[in-house]
C-alpha cells in the first residue's frame, strides 16, 4: 500500500483531538478526493503526511513503512516523493516563471544541465512554456495555478496533492487545472485533492474520503460530494 493512516490521533492542544482514530489506504495511481467542512481536519491530514506535525497516536506508513521514525535527512528525501500544490500558490513576485519552477530543484542543488531540462518540461505538462519568462503579475490565477503544479511536478513525485488549489480561481482556470491533475494521475502518479468545490467532485466520480469533525464519515468510490 503506498499510503496507510492507521487509527491516527491528531491533538494540537491536549485533550482536543482535531483527528480521532482516522484510517485509509490509498493505492498507487488513485485520484482521492478529501471533503468535508473547513475546519474538518483535512489539512491536518495532509500536514501528517508530510510530515510537517506528528500524530499524538496511531500510525502513517509510506509504501509499508512507518514514516514517524524517519531522521530528519531522510524526511527531507521523503518529501520530495510527494508534490504540494496549495491554494495561494507561493510563487515569488520577483522571479519570473521559469525561476519560479527552478527554485524546488536548486534547494536540492541539482545540477543546471538538469534545471535547464526539467523546467521547460514540467512547464510544457501544465501548458505555460510561453509563459517561461514572465513574472507571476502578468499571469492569471489559473495560470499562476498551473506554475505551482509545475514546481511540484520537477522532482517526479510520486504523490501530488492539492491542498484546496481552485479555491482562488475562477470556474473555467479551475476546470483547466482539475485536467492538468487528471492527465498527471493518468501518466501514474497518486493525485489527492481537498476540497470544496462539488461540481469538481461530483463531475469526476472519483473515490471521496468525507471527514466531518475529525472523523472519517465515509470512503465511497465514484462518490458525489453529498454522499
Ligand atoms: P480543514 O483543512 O478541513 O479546514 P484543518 O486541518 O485546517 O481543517 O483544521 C482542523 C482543526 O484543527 C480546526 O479546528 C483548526 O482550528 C485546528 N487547527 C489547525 N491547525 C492548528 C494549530 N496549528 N494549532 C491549533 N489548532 C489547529
Amino acid at each position: 500500500m503506498q499510503i496507510e493512516f492507521k487509527n491516527v490521533v491528531k491533538e494540537y492542544e491536549a485533550g482536543f483531538a482535531v483527528l480521532d482514530d482516522v484510517s485509509f489506504k490509498i493505492k498507487e495511481g488513485e485520484f482521492v478526493f478529501f471533503v468535508g467542512p473547513s475546519g474538518a481536519g483535512k489539512s491536518t491530514i495532509i500536514k501528517l503526511l508530510l510530515r510537517e506535525v506528528s500524530p499524538n497516536g496511531g500510525d502513517i506508513l509510506f509504501n509499508d513503512e512507518s514514516v514517524l521514525g524517519l531522521t530528519l535527512d531522510e524526511t527531507a528525501t521523503y518529501r520530495r516523493k510527494i508534490g504540494v500544490v496549495f491554494q495561494d500558490f507561493k510563487l515569488l513576485e520577483s522571479r519570473n516563471i521559469f525561476e519560479n519552477v527552478a527554485i524546488a530543484l536548486e534547494v536540492v542543488d541539482s545540477p543546471t544541465y538538469e534545471i535547464q531540462n526539467v523546467v521547460p518540461n514540467v512547464l510544457s505538462m501544465v501548458g505555460l512554456t510561453e509563459k517561461m519568462f514572465k513574472y507571476p503579475r502578468q499571469l492569471s490565477g489559473g495560470e499562476k495555478q498551473r506554475v505551482s503544479i509545475a514546481r511540484a511536478l520537477a522532482h517526479e513525485p510520486d504523490v501530488l496533492i492539492a491542498d484546496e488549489a481552485t479555491g482562488m480561481i475562477d470556474p473555467d482556470s479551475s476546470a483547466e487545472v482539475v485536467k492538468i491533475l487528471e492527465k498527471v494521475n493518468s501518466l501514474g502518479t497518486t493525485v489527492i485533492m481537498a476540497t470544496h468545490d462539488e461540481g469538481i467532485v461530483d463531475r469526476l466520480k472519483k473515490r471521496v474520503i468525507r471527514i466531518e469533525e475529525g472523523r472519517l464519515l465515509s470512503d465511497k468510490k465514484g462518490g458525489k460530494y453529498r454522499g
